[in-house]
This record gives structure tokens, C-alpha cells and sequence, in this order.
């Protein structure tokens, strides 16, 4: 297990990497497939599915996804013992610019327990 700083979120259209190309890939439904090895020794990649380029159609669906995507951060911080706030965008254009952030920062300030 190697010494994460912290995580990179990337969304399902992400031009860079492909979907065997993450650690961590949040379905829309809320499963989270894990991949076999950490592809990065620096940071742990973590996409969530869907295209956030465009305005999100079923918020409570994206809300529900945004849940599980803040349970996985605090686990991974927890696991790594990196601040939950070392949760970086992968570039200004991954995740897509309608990606609702504040949904994380709320609970990422109050973690759920
Ligand atoms: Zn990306």
C-alpha cells in the first residue's frame, strides 16, 4: 500500500483513461467497482459515470451517486490517512464543468456516520 496524497476524480467521459484506467468507478446506481491494483503510486484515481458536460437531468439520482462517492472518499482518506479535502478535479474540463460539487463539500465538512 503505497502513501496516497490524495484523491483524482474523473467523470466516465474523461478523454484520458478508460474505465479500466481508474482504481475506484462509481456506477450510476451506486455500485462502486474496484479495480485489482492502485495505477498510481501518487494519488487514487476515482471516476464517477456520467457526463457532467452537460446539466444533470435526475438530480436525486446524482445525489444518491454523490452519497456513495463521499463514503468512498472518507474510506480512502481514512484507510491512506490523507485529509478528505485532497479530493482534486483530474482538469478543468474532467469532471465536466456541470459536476455538483457542493453535494461533496457539505458532507465532506459533516462527515456521515
Ligand atoms: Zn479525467
Amino acid at each position: 500500500m503505497g502513501e496516497f496524497a490524495g484523491i483524482v476524480l474523473h467523470d466516465s467521459a474523461c478523454p484520458a483513461r478508460t474505465r479500466a484506467g481508474f482504481d475506484f468507478y462509481v456506477c450510476k446506481d451506486g455500485t462502486v467497482v474496484t479495480s485489482q491494483d492502485f495505477l498510481d503510486d501518487d494519488h487514487v484515481h476515482v471516476c464517477v459515470e456520467g457526463d457532467f458536460s452537460e446539466p444533470i437531468e435526475n438530480m436525486g439520482l446524482v445525489r444518491e451517486q454523490m452519497f456513495v462517492l463521499v463514503k468512498l472518499v472518507l474510506r480512502l482518506s481514512s484507510a491512506f490517512k490523507f485529509d478528505p479535502e485532497k479530493l482534486m478535479a483530474h482538469g478543468d474540463l474532467c469532471p465536466g464543468v456541470e459536476f455538483p460539487w457542493h453535494e461533496l463539500k457539505i458532507r465532506i465538512d459533516r462527515p456521515p456516520h
